[in-house]
Order: structure tokens, then C-alpha cells, then sequence
């Protein structure tokens, strides 16, 4: 709550402004809005909720089950679960809830049923006033090829490619020779990145082909594609635009959206770095033609790519909704757009011109958007999910502003998207704004599911990144600089052996199985000698497991010695707060620590960095444990739902060989065989939920030469 209660105050102020404007254009025509049911979950229903509120407009929040006590289910003293963790999806129920509840109207959101033109047509129909564009519009956008051949019309420059209904695969691959490899096949239904492919050359047209189509059959139930050429070093651009039902429209400006992994947005800024004035004020250009050829109205994206080669840019797609990255605009134009959608919705003129717009980024300077997702980027960035053990952000103020979702305690659910929250700052230039942004990234303390924010704090650092040479395959390109790890100072092994120890001595605890192992105690006077054997995990899973010893020993009540390796320090004094921070003075320097510890793994956070480590158990431990006992299985590396199983029991498998095709976070992932072997047993099938480290394939076991 406590960020949700702090950007009050930011929204205050980006308010002001159009708060005046707004009573001038009052009229007759305009029927106000007094009670909303917000369709959605998370940091997009919160957000919602806190523009409403501010304006009076009573709100009805949603949950399902496993959302029961979360933020925004919280968040409004009208909250109606639907039960279902998959019930947001369900549009008929929704609008009966918003019936039953006496609200006029219903805020979507983004995701779920923001973009689906029959939930907004029944939702007119019911006499709910849909908070964003009218069905027939996102109908027309909805579809990747149909709104393409509307903007050739519109003359709307559009990527070479084929979007007809011939669907042969023949005819699909003979299109792709037309337009020349390397071709991108797209899901026309598409969205969230999924159902998408490149295809480098012709030999792996097919199975690019029924790869795209599988995970589009999964994730949208349509697998028709389309066709078009991959442009190699591409920017992502997209223009914020908003039409009223007066046939005004304008563009809130541009946002670069190039800095992506899975063809998913991390990093969005505005404006767009090195873009040409006359091209900046041709895109924005283009992008109200769009809008104004689907006659639409309220918030909406007009994406473009841009090839960096040619300076040329085409449309790719109009997303109908308010988008994720909507606060970079927020913050370049100071205007509220959740706002500005109930302006629209209540009949009202949009708030500026497009003069006063240019007028507002021109003294604004640059915004730049972190997400902040429960991922592991060192692994491909996987989604994770659990419990937020610690959550610490930074102040919010107003031009550092947090959107979240969540606070500590809080559980990230794999049934749900796994962003955690975002973070965007605002600066006189896009050099400061960067600078900011790194700032408030070393403030925000994550733990529990591991986040992509140490990449994030790379990233703002990257060279070429800075330099605003941007493209949405920075993340390949760069791979080496932004993966590379570092290796760990003492003084972290140092730090996490001084909180593992002060928080035993503090702790009345003497529980053989629940205290960390210790392989020497007692010293004297009531003094403690510990010995801690730690490993730095590394963070892609494989690497290096070897465990540092750490001796620490105990000389008065806050002293200790500390012998990391042949690194010893004396007359260490060092305390645990309350709120887990470790203030240690070393002889020569003073380290404040955020320690978590988890079970066996610590947490630390200091001078901007975020280590984990875990405490390496004596042998017998894994033994009587039992750990070493699944080794002949595949286990499920998250909390997934199995799709497919690729092999039966009985088959020869070789290593890298497909075995099961698993679900998370809406997100497939294939497991693969990680050697040659025989399949025992198929512990899960189809359907089976199953947690992270659950065994999914069993093999043979192989007999040992003696
Ligand atoms: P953007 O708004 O920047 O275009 P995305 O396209 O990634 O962002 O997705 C917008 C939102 O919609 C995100 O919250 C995402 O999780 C959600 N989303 C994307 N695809 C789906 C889907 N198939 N079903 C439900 N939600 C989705
Ligand atoms: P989605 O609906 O999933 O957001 P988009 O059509 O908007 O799909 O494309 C998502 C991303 O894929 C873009 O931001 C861009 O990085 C990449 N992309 C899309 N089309 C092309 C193309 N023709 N050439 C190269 N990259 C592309
Ligand atoms: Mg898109």
C-alpha cells in the first residue's frame, strides 16, 4: 500500500493542469461516470483504481482465489471474487458482476479482455459504458493482417509480406522466397510477443512453421499466420495516440520500446534517442492517420518498426488499450491518461491540443520505464514465482515513480504475468533520466523470487545502450558484457557469515535440525566459533558449486574475527537491526547489509549490489535428506502445467531430445533430455500441475561398472 498511497501524490501533480482544463470543456453531452468495475488484477488495477478514486468514481475490484489477499483485490472496499484463477477471462460473468454491483462502467485494463471486441460490444450492449475504443475498432485492429491492409489504405507504410488467408504451408513458404529471407512468421492473432518466429532460410521454414502455430494455438486458439520480411536491425517505435468522440486525435509523443528479450519490452524511454525531428513528426503523423482511419476513440498504441539501416519505419501493429509503458508518457507530458480514458468515455474533449502536447515534452525532458519481472535472465530469462520474503523500493517522488503490485509478503503467482512492478524516472535528459534510473535501481531490494533487476542495473550502464544505439537485439548483441559474472569480495562472504551468526546468537533456538550446520561451537566465556561453508550459486544454474569456508569468531559481544580464505579480519564490530540490516566496521571501510536469510539461502544487499548465497549443508544432511535421490530425473525447473509429453515409457531418448513441453506464466518451454538414456517412467501427463522441482521423467538408471 505504502507506494500506492506515495504516487497519490505524484498523480496529484500531473494532474493540476488538465483538472482545470477539464471543467472548461464540461458539457451538456457529457454523462459522468460515478462507479467502475475495473476488470483486471495486479499493478494495472491498482493504477485504475487510484485515478478513480481520486475523481470520486466509486471502484469494484476482481480477484480470483489465489489473488484473494492481494494488493488490488485490497485495495477497494467492493471486491467480488470470481474464484477461478482463469475467471478474468471470463467476460459474460464480469458483465453481470457490473450489473449486479450498479457500476456504469468497465475499465479493462491491458491483458485479459482490453483488446477483445466481443467483451466490448456485449459490454455496449448491456448499456456498460466500455472504458476504450469502440468494438468495431479494436475488431479492426485485432487482427494483424486485416489492420495492415486498413493502413495501406490509410497510407500507413507497412512491412513487404503476405497476410492473404491462403494458409497452405506451400503457399506460405513459396511467399516467404517472394519477399526474401530471413521472413518472420506471425501469429495474426498474436500479442505478448508468442506466436512469432524468424526464419533464416528456407530449409527451416516448416519447422519455424508449426512451431509458431503450436504456441499460437495455445496461447491465442488461432494459428492463421502471417508472413513478412525480418528487418535486421530494427528499433521498436511506438506513438501514444488518444482520440476523443469529437473526432479530435493527437500523439502524446513516441516511445522506444527496442530494449527487449523475447520480443517482450524491458526498457521503454521518450522520446526515441537519434530520431530525426521530421521523422519523429512524420510517425506521429502516421499514427493519428491510423487512428483516424478505425474512427477511434480513447487510448491506443500505434507500433512501428523502424530500420535503423534505412531510417525507413512501418506499422506492425495498433494496440487498442492503454499499454504497460503507458507512465513514460505520463511523466514526459505530465498528464494523468487513465484520466484522460474517463474523459473520453464520459463524452468530454480531449484535454490538449497537439501544439500544447509538443509544447509540454519539449520542457519535460526524457522518461525512461524499468519493468521489473520475476525472471532469471542467466537462464534465458525463466519466470519465477513465490514469496516476496523482502521488498524494499526507492522513495517515490515526483519524478521517481514505482507502479506496483505488490508489498512484502505478498506471493508472485505462477498462474499470473510475473511482473513484480515498475519503475520509471524522469530526468532533464535522456543521459540524467538513465543515471536516475540506475539510482533507484540499486535502492530496490528484492527477495524470495529472483528478479531481472542486477540485469537492469547492467544494462543502464552499457555502454552503447547510453549512447542510445539501441535495437531489439541489444540484448544477443551484447551478450557478453551483460552476462559476464563477477566474481565475490570477502567482504560479502564476510558479511553473510556475520548475519548467519548474530542472528544464531540472537536467536533462543537450539533446534539441531532447524539451525544452519556448524562444524565447531563453543569458545570460552559464552563466545561462539562458527564455521560456514558458502557457495556464490551461480546464476544460470550450472558453473562453478564450490563452497567458501568462513571462520568467525566471537570476542566480546558485537566483535568478531573473520577468516574468508586468507583474507582475515580483526576486531570486526558489527550489529543486527530489526529490519535485517547488518552495520559492520571492518578496520578499514563500514558495510550496511540487508541480510535474508531463506532456509539455506541468504540474500544480501549492499552498496547497490544484490548477492545470494547459499549455505552448503554437511554431507550427512543431504543424505538423510534424502536430496541426492532424484538425480535420475528431469525435474520441473519452475511451477508449471505439463502441455505435452513428447516420449513413452520404454523410448530411447538422446540428450537434447524433446521430452516434455511444459507451461508457465503463459510462457512454453520445451525440457529437453540432458543425456542419452532410457525412459523409466512418466511421472506427469498432460494437464498435471506440478511445482518447481517436481519430478516430470524418470530414467532407467544406469548399472555401474564395479
Ligand atoms: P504492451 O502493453 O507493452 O504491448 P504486452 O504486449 O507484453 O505489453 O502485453 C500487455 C499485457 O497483456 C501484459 O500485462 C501481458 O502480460 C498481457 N498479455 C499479453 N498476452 C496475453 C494473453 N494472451 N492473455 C492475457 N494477457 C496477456
Ligand atoms: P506483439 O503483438 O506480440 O507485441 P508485434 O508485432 O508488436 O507483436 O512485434 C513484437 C516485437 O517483435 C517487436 O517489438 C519487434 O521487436 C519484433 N518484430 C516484429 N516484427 C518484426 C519484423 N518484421 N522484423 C523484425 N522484428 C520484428
Ligand atoms: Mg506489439
Amino acid at each position: 500500500m505504502r507506494a500506492i498511497r506515495k504516487s497519490t501524490h505524484l498523480s496529484r501533480q500531473l494532474l493540476a493542469p488538465n483538472a482545470v482544463r477539464h471543467s472548461s470543456t464540461l458539457a451538456s453531452s457529457i454523462k459522468p461516470l460515478t462507479s467502475v468495475l475495473i476488470a483486471n488484477r495486479g499493478e494495472i488495477a491498482l493504477r485504475v483504481g487510484r485515478t478513480a478514486s481520486e475523481y470520486g468514481i466509486r471502484t469494484t475490484t476482481l480477484y480470483t482465489d489465489p489473488d484473494a489477499r492481494s494488493q488490488h483485490a485490497l485495495s477497494s472496499p467492493y471486491a467480488i471474487n470470481l474464484g477461478d484463477p482463469t475467471a478474468y477471462l471470463d467476460g459474460d460473468r464480469i458483465i453481470q458482476i457490473a450489473k449486479d454491483q450498479g457500476c456504469q462502467g468497465i475499465h479493462p485494463g491491458y491483458g485479459f479482455l482490453s483488446e477483445n471486441p466481443v467483451f466490448a460490444r456485449k459490454c455496449t450492449e448491456a448499456g456498460l459504458t466500455f472504458i476504450g475504443p469502440p468494438w468495431q475498432a479494436i475488431e479492426a485492429m485485432g487482427s494483424k493482417s486485416e489492420s495492415k491492409d486498413i493502413m495501406i489504405a490509410a497510407g500507413v507504410p507497412c512491412i513487404p509480406g503476405y497476410h492473404g488467408s491462403n494458409q497452405d504451408p506451400e503457399h506460405l513458404k513459396k511467399e516467404a522466397a517472394k519477399i526474401g529471407y530471413p521472413v518472420l512468421l506471425k501469429a495474426v492473432k498474436g500479442g505478448g510477443g508468442k506466436g512469432m518466429r524468424i526464419v533464416k532460410n528456407p530449409e527451416e521454414f516448416f519447422d519455424q512453421l508449426a512451431s509458431a502455430k503450436s504456441e499460437a494455438r495455445n496461447s491465442f486458439g488461432d494459428e492463421v499466420m502471417l508472413v513478412e520480411k525480418y528487418i535486421t536491425t530494427p528499433r521498436h517505435i511506438e506513438v501514444q495516440v488518444f482520440a476523443d468522440k469529437h473526432g479530435n486525435c493527437v500523439a502524446l509523443g513516441e516511445r522506444d520500446c527496442s530494449i527487449q528479450r523475447r520480443h517482450q519490452k524491458i526498457l521503454e524511454e521518450s522520446p526515441a534517442p537519434h530520431l530525426k525531428e521530421e521523422i519523429r513528426q512524420d510517425i506521429w503523423k502516421k499514427a493519428r492517420n491510423a487512428a483516424l482511419a478505425v474512427k477511434y476513440e480513447g487510448a491506443g498504441t500505434v507500433e512501428f518498426i523502424f530500420d535503423n539501416d534505412s531510417g525507413e519505419f512501418f506499422f506492425m501493429e495498433m494496440n487498442a488499450r492503454l499499454q504497460v509503458e503507458h507512465p513514460v508518457t505520463e511523466m514526459v507530458t505530465g498528464e494523468d491518461l487513465v484520466r484522460w480514458q474517463l474523459i473520453v468515455a464520459e463524452g468530454g474533449r480531449l484535454p490538449l491540443t497537439q501544439q500544447e502536447i509538443e509544447q509540454r515534452i519539449s520542457e519535460r525532458g526524457a522518461a525512461i520505464e524499468a519493468r521489473i519481472y520475476a525472471e532469471n535472465p542467466d537462464m534465458n530469462f525463466i519466470p519465477d514465482s513465490g514469496l516476496l520474503l523482502h521488498l524494499r523500493t526507492p522513495q517515490p517522488t515526483a519524478t521517481v515513480r514505482i507502479d506496483a503490485g505488490f508489498v512484502a509478503g505478498d506471493e508472485v503467482s505462477s498462474h499470473y504475468d510475473p511482473m513484480i512492478a515498475k519503475l520509471i524516472v524522469q530526468g532533464p535528459t535522456r543521459e540524467a533520466a538513465i543515471q536516475k534510473l540506475r539510482a533507484a535501481l540499486e535502492e530496490y531490494e528484492v527477495a524470495g523470487p529472483i528478479t531481472n533487476i542486477e540485469f537492469l542495473k547492467r544494462l543502464c550502464v552499457s555502454p552503447d545502450f547510453v549512447a542510445g544505439d539501441v535495437e531489439t537485439g541489444y540484448i544477443q548483441k551484447h551478450h557478453a558484457e551483460l552476462f559476464t559474472p563477477e566474481p565475490l569480495a570477502p567482504e560479502v562472504y564476510a558479511q553473510a557469515a556475520l548475519g548467519l551468526a548474530l542472528q544464531e546468537i540472537s536467536s533462543t533456538r537450539r533446534d539441531p535440525f532447524t539451525s544452519p550446520p556448524i562444524t565447531a561451537t563453543g569458545f570460552g566465556a559464552g563466545y561462539q566459533q562458527r564455521e560456514y561453508n558458502l557457495i556464490d550459486i551461480p546464476a544460470d544454474g550450472k558453473g562453478d558449486t564450490t563452497s567458501t569456508p568462513v571462520q568467525i569468531r566471537q570476542t566480546a559481544p558485537s566483535k568478531f574475527d573473520i577468516a574468508v580464505g586468507d583474507q582475515i579480519y580483526h576486531d570486526v564490530i558489527s550489529t543486527l537491526d530489526a529490519a535485517n540490516t547488518l552495520s559492520t566496521f571492518y578496520p578499514h571501510t563500514r558495510l550496511s547489509t540487508t541480510f535474508i536469510r531463506d532456509d539455506n539461502h541468504l540474500t544480501l544487499f549492499q552498496q547497490g549490489k544484490q548477492h545470494r548465497l547459499q549455505l552448503a549443508m554437511p554431507k550427512w544432511a543431504e543424505k538423510a535428506l534424502g536430496i541426492k535421490d532424484v538425480t535420475n530425473s528431469v525435474l520441473a525447473p519452475m511451477p508449471c502445467k505439463v502441455l505435452r509429453v513428447e516420449i513413452s515409457e520404454g523410448d530411447t531418448v538422446k540428450k537434447d531430445q524433446p521430452l516434455v513441453v511444459i507451461e508457465s506464466m503463459k510462457m512454453e518451454t520445451v525440457i529437453r533430455s540432458p543425456h542419452d538414456g532410457v525412459i523409466a517412467r512418466i511421472v506427469h501427463g498432460k494437464g498435471d500441475l506440478c511445482k518447481a522441482g517436481t519430478a516430470l521423467v524418470e530414467f532407467v538408471e544406469e548399472k555401474k561398472e564395479v
